[in-house]
């Protein structure tokens, strides 16, 4: 409960934005990948939390109204998504509405992204809601890579940390078989009705006993989904050009903020492979282990042995973490590529070594531009026909990925499209979508072409 003395002062920021321990809440998660937000409010669910993933992109116009045109695009859906819902769930329950049985989560990142600053933001808007005052919004940060404690009690924080990591892993799998199936399917439909259905029962399961950590049954779930649905596979369909997504990750994971563009591309012939969520979290991991070994050169350096001591420490643990998400991670993917050859995920010292290699970007400026850089040109090296970089209008390190993509990729003959996405539709889009497709399919058939010892018009053009 707010008192007098905090209400317009930057006390908010800490008494209600925080690591506040959610048991026997309603937790709001905004829906952000649809598979990955699900599993990640059944993990929730699997400690007692009452975890919701919110309706999603109602409330556009109420994030739009009060924000100021500055903030990024992600920042005014999620603010209509959690304005939406409380205004729903006032009206739903009338007097008995009661704003403390409610958290927001919103999770942060450091570094550049002003997206560390949204929960603050949003904190101050909500905040003009009388109603809305006591709903504390709650956060996971890259800062200690998505730790839960203060969120769960201590005991119940380390087991949450690695239930929902498989759960993300899985969530990427789940799209990953998606996108190899449907441009494939027999009949159209077939494969997102019965991904439904699927995705309701791992929930389920992780829900009922994630807790456990059982991780065999989830991974027979993942094989025996992957079997069935490559039953949807027309094998007289020839392939299609490959397409490979980067950029941010909220937009490029949501659908309706980049106007369905896997759909689209999918519509006119491409077969799409998103950047995955575990890339992320994997580079957050990894990133840590970077500025802990900087901080050890440091302390060697000046001769502080507690420093060092520390550091050592640490980088034992993060090394230990990183073993572990890489053991878990092939698990899920391994029960998949046993059947599906879906496109398995990129390494993160792998984008390093590629970027180090071509002296493009570093590592140390951080910031997510390093992985589109870098998936961007693992996708080249995969064979992917063509690359496409979705982030919010005016996003910085997005700009920054278009500066280097742009030219390489014109200079390497790979299609590339910039996707910008500010909630308006552009009126070319979908000429532009059409053309990058075509592009696409030419490039498929002069590296098919090529791949026969045959010269195209293509490669001669580039
Ligand atoms: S525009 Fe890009 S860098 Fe800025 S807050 Fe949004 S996502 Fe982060």
């Amino acid at each position: 409960m707010s008192t007098p003395k905090d209400e317009y002062s930057f006390e908010r920021f800490h008494t209600s934005v925080g690591r506040f321990d959610v048991s026997g809440k309603t937790l709001l998660i905004p829906d952000m990948a649809p598979f990955g937000a699900r599993l990640l409010a059944a993990c929730f669910r699997a400690f007692g939390v009452g975890a919701v993933v919110m309706e999603t992109y109602k409330g556009l116009v109420l994030g739009k109204e009060y924000t100021s045109g500055k903030e990024c695009f992600p920042c005014q859906v999620t603010l209509g998504d959690i304005l939406y819902h409380l205004r729903k769930e006032e009206e739903r329950l009338g007097p008995a509405f009661s704003p403390e049985n409610y958290a927001y989560f919103l999770p942060e990142a450091d570094g550049p992204c002003r997206f560390g600053m949204y929960n603050k933001m949003q904190r101050l808007i909500l905040d003009r809601f009388p109603e809305f005052r006591d709903v504390p919004i709650v956060f996971l940060s890259t800062g200690d890579a998505y730790g839960a404690g203060g969120l769960l009690p201590p005991e119940q924080a380390s087991i949450f940390r690695k239930l929902s990591y498989v759960a993300v892993i899985i969530a990427d799998v789940l799209d990953r078989i998606v996108w190899r199936v449907r441009p494939y399917e027999r009949q159209p439909g077939m494969t997102d009705a019965y991904m439904e259905d699927a995705l309701r029962s791992v929930c389920s399961v992780i829900e009922s006993s994630g807790a456990s950590l059982d991780f065999n049954r989830l991974h027979r779930m993942v094989e025996e989904i992957t079997i069935e649905t490559c039953a949807f596979l027309d094998s007289g369909k020839p392939r299609r050009p490959r397409i490979g997504i980067v950029g941010e990750i909220y937009l490029r994971s949501h659908p309706d903020s980049n106007q369905n563009i896997i759909r689209y591309l999918e519509d006119f012939g491409g077969e799409v492979v998103d950047a995955s969520l575990g890339e992320w979290v994997n580079f957050v991991t990894y990133e840590r282990a970077m500025k802990t070994r900087r901080r050890f050169k440091i302390a060697w350096r000046e001769g502080d042995h507690t420093q060092l001591r520390q550091a050592v420490r640490q980088l034992l643990d993060l090394e230990i973490e990183r073993c572990y998400q890489y053991w878990r991670q092939s698990q899920v993917y391994r029960r998949t590529l046993k059947h599906l050859d879906i496109q398995p995920d990129h390494s993160i010292r792998t984008i390093e070594k590629r970027l180090e290699g071509d002296h493009l970007f570093s590592f140390d400026i951080g910031t997510e531009a390093a992985l589109s850089i870098g998936g961007a040109l693992e996708y080249v090296h995969d064979g992917f026909d063509g690359i496409v970089n979705v982030f919010p209008f005016t996003c910085m390190p997005s700009t920054i990925c278009t500066a280097v993509l742009k030219p390489l990729l014109h200079k390497k003959g790979i299609p590339y499209l910039d996707a910008p996405c500010d909630g308006t539709t552009q009126p070319n889009r979908e000429v532009a979508l059409r053309t990058f497709m075509y592009q696409a399919k030419q490039h498929l058939e002069s590296r098919t072409a090529g791949e026969n010892g045959k010269a195209t018009k293509w490669q001669a053009r580039h």
